[in-house]
């Protein structure tokens, strides 16, 4: 429960408000949370209001960057049998990597990204990723491929980024030159 530190009423309201960033040259909008108390008007974060509105923040970057949201990685991983230790183990990043995707603390970088559409959309690259995670992960029966259309999902969110489109159009014309 949340009370004012002020004068420890516990007559709080939680409210929004929009706020804005200007990231690689756009402006990004979010809502942040914060708490009013109704006994003397302190507006106050509390420290998990922190912790949400950063991970809001991360995720509205993430939108720009064109990476999955920490939703649809929680998405990607439970649709493939996985969980957050076992996820670790066949994708890599470390031990508490996915918890911390999942939790907003941390962006995934641009491969892992890729890496989690790829298994997503391939049931045999998500085989070959399972066997070689040495044994250490077995393959759950695969209800894992019913995604395929959340999948539609996560390839439009990634189309509609225009920085999407431009770095997969300039990645046509070097193959065109090439
Ligand atoms: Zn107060």
């Amino acid at each position: 429960m949340l009370i004012c530190h002020l004068c420890h009423s516990s007559d709080i309201f939680i409210l929004t408000a929009k706020d804005s960033l200007t990231y690689k040259g756009h402006k990004i909008e979010f809502d942040i949370e914060y708490s009013v108390c109704n006994a003397c008007g302190r507006e106050f974060i509390e420290s998990q209001q922190i912790q949400k509105n950063d991970a809001t923040i991360l995720n509205a970057k993430k939108f720009a960057d064109g990476l999955l949201s920490s939703e649809e990685i929680k998405e990607i991983i439970k649709n493939l049998g996985l969980t957050q230790e076992t996820a670790s183990k066949v994708f890599g990043g470390g031990e508490n990597a996915f918890s911390k995707y999942e939790s907003g603390k941390v962006a995934q970088s641009a491969s892992m990204d890729r890496l989690l559409r790829l298994a997503a959309e391939f049931p045999s690259v998500f085989h070959w990723l399972i066997a070689f995670s040495g044994g250490t992960v077995k393959l759950k029966d695969s209800s894992a491929y019913g995604v395929s259309e959340k999948l539609k999902d996560y390839r439009s969110a990634a189309a509609n980024q225009e920085q999407y489109q431009i770095s997969s159009s300039s990645i046509l014309e070097e193959s065109n030159y090439g």
